[in-house]
């Protein structure tokens, strides 16, 4: 049950009529040596993290260590509730969990680096959003999570998700493409569309940079998985009514890392570029620091 890429992966799925996380739970099974139920046992164990993560974060008033970020999901849960959202409902709550899942990780809180603690806020709210909205059951969401781990796993072994090595895009841009995925699979789409709203979800922020205020996991990255959510969304919402994606997956990735690749050492976590370099962006580091 081992695949290299999506290719691989549809292969599998339709050769077996199984669909994604019913392949990745016996690939898990096989790599691991556990059952069936132990290897769902231990992705619940990831699940309670999330939903704990989620939970936390939108009730969080704490600073972070850096002091750039805090309470901004809460603020924008709260106006959610007050007033019109700008998003609608579903939207303000999936962004504002992804934000706020983004604080706990600043406070040195417990959460899912899926695929790294950067990224961290953007597959629990898009998993939990659609949880409330949908009443999907702990064992659905615990699939979606098997099929995510599909697109992270041919990420990884074909690109990479690491900020530092691809830029942003790599990191949330894999979180989105994971979240992405594991809705359309979830909403009962077709392995197919699974991979082709991750191959959207990347061509959306292709090219964008890592650039981390002071070099700390807290500004831009915390928007940026705001934006991780709702390009995953939406890239669900495009596939799910039949939109699909021109270049295919695989291609996509291929892509994704040159593009990663070609940019500038400035642009890939060092904070000696883009808004880590800029007037306030200076000063702030120098605050922090001295
Ligand atoms: S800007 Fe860099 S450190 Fe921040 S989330 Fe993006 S990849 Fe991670």
């Amino acid at each position: 049950m081992e695949f290299k890429d999506g290719k691989e992966l549809l292969e599998l799925c339709e050769k077996n009529n199984k669909k994604i996380y019913e392949i990745c739970i016996e690939r898990e099974c096989f790599k691991s040596n556990l059952n069936k139920d132990e290897v769902i046992k231990k992705m619940q164990v990831s699940f309670n993290i999330m939903k704990e993560s989620v939970e936390a974060g939108l009730n969080n008033d704490k600073k972070s260590l850096g002091g750039l970020i805090g309470g901004e999901g809460k603020k924008i849960l709260n106006r959610s509730k007050e007033t019109k959202s700008v998003c609608g409902q579903l939207m303000s709550k999936a962004i504002a969990s992804a934000m706020g899942v983004m604080e706990i990780n600043a406070t040195m809180g417990l959460v899912v680096a899926a695929p790294t603690a950067g990224s961290c806020g953007i597959l629990p709210a898009s998993l939990m959003t659609i949880k409330e909205e949908f009443d999907f059951s702990d064992e659905d969401i615990i699939n979606a999570l098997f099929t995510a781990s599909a697109i992270g796993l041919i990420v990884t072994k074909n690109a990479t998700v690491a900020g530092a090595e691809g830029g942003c895009q790599a990191e949330t841009g894999t979180a989105s493409a994971m979240s992405s995925a594991a809705i359309v699979e979830l909403m009962g789409g077709s392995p197919k569309q699974a991979l082709d709203a991750a191959a959207i979800t990347f061509k959306n922020i292709m090219g964008l940079v890592c650039d981390p205020i002071a070099g700390l996991v807290e500004a831009p990255c915390q928007k940026r998985n705001a934006i991780g959510v709702s390009n995953a969304l939406i890239s669900a919402e495009m596939v799910l009514a039949g939109v699909n994606s021109i270049i295919p997956f695989d291609e996509v990735v291929e892509a994704m890392y040159k593009v990663g690749r070609g940019l500038p050492y400035e642009l890939r976590e060092t904070a000696l570029g883009g808004v880590a370099c800029t007037k306030t962006g200076c000063k702030i580091t120098k605050s922090i620091f001295s």
